[in-house]
This record gives structure tokens, C-alpha cells and sequence, in this order.
């Protein structure tokens, strides 16, 4: 059971402000994405592969996929003849290898840098140096990369109540995106993306110039991970 009412309330405020809401569906069962679809929810995130391509196999071929989990290099294979929007790039091999499985495809795939904004060793992401470094690469190669599209970036803030501390994790971010914007991406109209915000803290994600938001529980209740 999917929670119709919160999926209303959230898609017309997002639709009025031009703001993306992937819904989070991980672990969650075929059924309950085909009734947020039915509403009209068309963008879903997923945080496993085998998961991922499970469910795209038998769901409606015009849904976008999100993949929001951390990737392997190895398994990109797996996603890259249908994914939408890749989250998570925190290597340039990584970088390389879904270019390299996209033209395979003969398919650009557009991805977001994720960039580590909390204070939380459990996150994934780079550290500033580390996408400045990557950003560089990403230029001197540009001509070889022509499978990817660099879309923006993806952040996750500290897991707390004090939201003074998620704010400024949201809006450094956002500020990151922009001076990123000036010195790499100018030539680049589509690096536009600035991916934060979930069920808990989406509402200072917005408030700090998020664009897109995903949000699971919110939609489709607690996940249950003893299954
Ligand atoms: C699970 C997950 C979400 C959604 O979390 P909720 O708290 O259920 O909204 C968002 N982003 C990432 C990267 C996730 O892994």
C-alpha cells in the first residue's frame, strides 16, 4: 500500500516549484510501484542492481530508473541498456566504465557526481579535492567521454535532528554545484541537477535550492529489512 495522499500533496507542490521527485522504491514490491505509476509517478530510484533489473524487466518500459545505491564498475553492464539517471559516480573509472557500457549501447547516460557533504564515514561520495580532480580528468578526456553527460551532483546529508547542520550540508552543496558550474561545466547547459533531500529532511533540501528530491518511506511506509 503506497500513501496516495502523501504522493498528491507532494506532486502538485513539486509540479508548481519545477522540482523532480524520484520515488524511492527499494525493497519495496512490484505492486505498490505500479499503483504510484497508475497515479502518474514515472521517475523511481532503486539501490541494487539485481533488484533494479528485476523490476525493470516486468514494469512499464516508459518508467524512468534512477539508480541511487552505490555501483560497482562491475555491474554497470547490468544497467546501462535502460537506466535513466545514474546518482552515485564517485570514481573516474567509474565514469569510464559506464561511457564504455553506454556506447556499447549506443546510448548517452547522464549521471550526477556524488559529493560527500556529511559527517557520517558510513556515506559514499567525494571530498571536494577529490571532484575537483575528477571535474579536471573529465575535461582533458571530454572527447572519449561523449557517452556520458554529466548532470549535476547528488549529496546526502548527516542522518540528525539538528536542522541548522543539514542546511548548511544542503547549501554547501548547492554552493559547490554552482562554482562547479563557472569553473567546468559553462559549456554545458544540462549541469543543472542538484540531487538532495529525502523523506526526513526534503523540505531543507528545497529551501536550500534542491531541484531534485528522493523520497521513499514517505510514499511507501517503512522498509522492512529483515525479509
Ligand atoms: C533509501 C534512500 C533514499 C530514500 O530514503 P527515505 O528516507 O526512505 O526517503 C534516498 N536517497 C538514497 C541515496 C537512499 O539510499
Amino acid at each position: 500500500m503506497v500513501n496516495e495522499a502523501a504522493w498528491r500533496q507532494l506532486h502538485d507542490e513539486f509540479k508548481t516549484k519545477g522540482l523532480t521527485l524520484v520515488a524511492v522504491s527499494k525493497t519495496k514490491p512490484f505492486e505498490d510501484i505500479k499503483e504510484l505509476y497508475a497515479l502518474g509517478q514515472r521517475d523511481f530510484g532503486e539501490n541494487y542492481v539485481q533488484e533494479l533489473t528485476e523490476k525493470q524487466a516486468v514494469l512499464p518500459s516508459d518508467i524512468h530508473w534512477h539508480f541511487i545505491g552505490h555501483l560497482q564498475s562491475n555491474k554497470v553492464k547490468y544497467i546501462a541498456p535502460f537506466v535513466h539517471l545514474i546518482h552515485t559516480v564517485d570514481s573516474f573509472k567509474l565514469l569510464q566504465e559506464i561511457n564504455k557500457q553506454a556506447l556499447k549501447n549506443a546510448r548517452i547516460i547522464g549521471v550526477l557526481l556524488q559529493v560527500f557533504i556529511a559527517d557520517e564515514e558510513t556515506k559514499f561520495g567525494l571530498d571536494e579535492k577529490e571532484l575537483a580532480d575528477l571535474s579536471d580528468n573529465y575535461l582533458a578526456q571530454k572527447e572519449q567521454l561523449k557517452n556520458v553527460r554529466i548532470c549535476g551532483l547528488m549529496g546526502m546529508a548527516t542522518n540528525t535532528e539538528d536542522e541548522q547542520k543539514i542546511r548548511s550540508e544542503f547549501s554547501r552543496l548547492h554552493e559547490i554545484l554552482e562554482s562547479l558550474k563557472r569553473s567546468h561545466f559553462a559549456e554545458e547547459a544540462h549541469f543543472s541537477i542538484c540531487s538532495m533531500g529525502m523523506s526526513s529532511d526534503y523540505k531543507l533540501a528545497i529551501i536550500e535550492g534542491s531541484n531534485m528530491l528522493r523520497i521513499g518511506s514517505l510514499l511507501f511506509g517503512k522498509r522492512d529489512y529483515t525479509q
